[in-house]
């Protein structure tokens, strides 16, 4: 059972916040962030309770509990402002 081995560990995911890198276990109630514009120059952060079919989908961080997720919001702030000033508006 090779293949089925390798298809469960396909489905590992680790933990997307800075510095924490924590294995997702099948019981483990987590997070699922991502960003996307709602119109060019307007980024929108989501963050959605764990679901399998969201958690696959390009783009999607995994996030092990709030203290991650905060951490990733606070990337995310920082991205935006950073892109506001080098945009110069
Ligand atoms: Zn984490």
């Amino acid at each position: 059972m090779v293949a089925a081995r390798n298809i469960i560990s396909n489905l590992a995911y680790r933990c997307a916040g800075p510095n924490c890198g924590v294995l997702k276990g099948a019981s483990d109630r987590w997070w699922v962030m991502w960003a996307s514009f709602a119109e060019p120059g307007m980024p929108i952060l989501y963050l959605a309770p764990w679901d399998e079919e969201v958690a696959v989908r390009e783009g999607a961080l995994h996030v092990c509990g709030d203290g991650c997720a905060q951490k990733l919001q606070s990337q995310f702030m920082g991205n935006v402002r950073e892109n506001q000033r080098n945009s110069g508006s």
